[in-house]
């Protein structure tokens, strides 16, 4: 009955975990939950009004395809702001999450067979987005002692004729690293067109993101509102592109989508424009600066060796090659026993087998309790 492309797309494993701790908690467990990237503040006040008030104003109806164009004027504001970058406001598509501006952007940039080169370790959804729409994901290793820098003379080696973009994440999930300048610069002047998921920007604790658009305009930079507006849950993201390949997704979101939710924009407005809410997201950076640390502190003290603390995002990579060779069983293990849910390395790619990743996204408390219980447990395995 189902397409291949059904068949094998692969589940998202950090919610299966996610899933394996909500049937323990309806069993009455206490799980800490370590495992999801999500913001555990809620919404900015100003960003849900601003969402109430359009809909007081009945702004119930579709908008323009690629967005309100208050919004996208306002995101080229804030892009011109933090980076100095020109985006007119018909060069961005609004969507409904940078998840589906990823897969929107593939769906119009690949063949059957082009090639996307990335990094492994890499965001679990990656490779899918690219294989459903018949592409192939291209994977450069990434190393914990180099800090997970991505070397352009590595992707330059990859590079072939059925090379069509190549896909960078700074800030990084799951490694937390943020690109130099000079880095971003070299891969912009590799010459394929430059995928740049931002949606980490804003949330760095040492250093600069860099957005891709201030080193070349053969590129598009996808981001969105979840995580530094704390909207996981409204789904709200867009890419900006160059004009022909704007064009292209305009027409792939009318078809499909036909608009993002109206009210939302309204909202998302609001984030960007409203000085309180940005006054907000200022004091939720300080305090996810504030939970790396201790969470840092803490693995150390388990023995738990970080040779480049992340300087971004909110998530650590962790080696636990000593205590096994199989995250997946080991997360589901230290779940049951230990009701510490962490994301199996193996979800981001071959090379962070052996390895979980943490989410600091949530209290000081629950980074104390989670690492606590984590350390009885691995004294437990000796
Ligand atoms: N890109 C990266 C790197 C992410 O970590 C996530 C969410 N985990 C997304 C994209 C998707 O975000 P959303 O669809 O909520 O905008």
């Amino acid at each position: 009955m189902l397409a291949h492309r059904a068949l094998e797309i692969p589940p998202f494993l950090v919610m299966e975990v996610l899933e394996e701790a909500q049937r323990l908690e309806r069993q009455g467990e206490h799980v800490v939950h370590l495992e999801v990237g999500e913001p555990d503040f809620d919404t900015p006040a100003p960003v849900t009004e601003g969402a109430l008030e359009a809909l007081r104003r009945s702004q119930t109806h579709y908008t323009h395809s690629m967005g309100l164009y208050e919004l996208r004027q306002a995101i080229g504001d804030d892009y011109r702001r933090r980076y100095g970058a020109e985006v007119a406001p018909e060069q961005i598509v609004v969507t409904q999450g940078t998840s589906p501006a990823l897969f929107m952007t593939f769906a119009a940039i690949l063949e059957p067979g082009d090639e996307v080169i990335l990094a492994n370790p890499y965001y679990a959804c990656y490779p899918n987005y690219i294989r459903f729409v018949g592409g192939v994901p291209v994977f450069v290793d990434i190393h914990e002692e180099e800090g997970y820098q991505l070397r352009p003379e590595a992707i330059a080696a990859k590079i072939t004729p059925r090379t069509k973009a190549i896909l960078i994440n700074s800030p990084a999930n799951p490694t937390g690293v943020v690109l130099t300048a000079e880095r971003m610069a070299a891969i912009a002047a590799l010459g394929p067109l430059v995928v740049s998921d931002e949606i980490y920007h804003g949330l760095v604790y040492e250093g600069q993101a860099h957005s891709i658009l201030e080193y070349t305009q053969n590129a598009c930079a996808l981001n969105g509102f979840s995580k530094l507006y704390a909207m996981t849950g409204w789904r709200l993201g867009y890419v900006i592109a160059p004009p022909e390949l704007a064009r292209a997704l305009q027409k792939i979101q009318q078809n499909f989508f036909i608009s993002a939710n109206a009210f939302v924009q309204w909202g998302a407005l609001s984030a960007l424009r409203e000085p309180a809410c940005q006054a907000e997201v200022a004091g939720m950076c300080d305090t996810y600066a504030r939970r790396r640390l201790f969470m840092l502190e803490r693995l150390a003290g388990l023995g738990l060796k970080i040779p480049q603390p992340p300087t971004g995002a909110f998530y650590v990579l962790v080696n636990f090659k000593r205590y096994c060779q199989d995250s997946l069983s080991f997360a589901f293990e230290l779940l049951r026993e230990a009701k510490v849910a962490a994301a199996p390395g193996i979800d981001f790619g071959s090379n962070a087998e052996g390895y979980l990743r943490f989410c600091y996204a949530t209290s000081l408390e629950n980074i104390a309790e989670g690492t606590d219980r984590l350390g009885r447990y691995l004294a437990k395995m000796g």
